[in-house]
């Protein structure tokens, strides 16, 4: 059983564009050191794992397939660096329904949606992945209370939403990252050192 470390996207890996996030392979901008991060989780024993909300399918603002081109231009980007992802996973779900334009299968209520942690659990099955080793890096308070729930180790990161999303957040109780680091070379140093 491998340890993982699962990392958010938008504003960990690369920037969050604000808007309606990111729309295309166009919007994909890393974040400096990215692409080094991911390839010393990999270097430390780590897989790779991203997990991330877009919710721009189901509003409509993206296809399943414009989608692989936002994740293909991420993987190239990251690679340049040596980064190399080992799996995505993703909600492509809001639970907002009747949006005009919208994809209205994807308008549910899921359990994949962060703070949700279907996605999470999918890669754990998959990988056979040590949770109790595991760890989890994100910019919003939705990955903090998704790794939370599934007992991950949960750090926050400076950049993109840098934790401060407290209106976003969908309970009262609002989930306090274990630590927080200027970016996310920093925290995976971090990772790395304290297994
Ligand atoms: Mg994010
Ligand atoms: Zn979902």
């Amino acid at each position: 059983m491998r340890p993982a470390i699962f990392f958010d996207c938008d504003g960990v890996l690369n920037e969050e564009p604000g808007g309606h996030g990111v729309l295309g392979p166009d919007d994909i901008r890393l974040i400096p050191g990215a692409g080094t991060a991911v390839r010393a989780a990999r270097e430390g024993g780590y897989l790779a794992i991203i997990v991330t909300n877009r919710a721009q399918v189901a509003k409509g603002f993206v296809t399943l397939a414009g989608l692989e081109t936002i994740f293909a231009r991420l993987r190239a980007l990251l690679a340049e660096d040596g980064g190399i992802v080992d799996a995505i996973y993703f909600c492509p779900h809001h639970p907002e329904r009747g949006t005009p334009g919208g994809a209205t299968d994807f308008q549910i209520t899921c359990d994949c949606r962060k703070p949700g942690t279907l996605l999470l659990r999918r890669a754990v099955d998959d990988f056979g992945i040590d949770v109790s080793r595991s760890m989890l890096i994100g910019d919003s308070l939705r990955d903090i209370g998704a790794g939370h729930a599934m007992g991950l180790k949960s750090y926050g990161v400076r950049t993109g939403f840098a934790c401060r999303d407290v209106e976003r957040y969908p309970d009262r109780t609002l989930p306090a990252p274990d630590r927080m680091f200027s970016d996310v070379g920093e925290a995976v140093a971090f990772c790395v050192a304290h297994p």
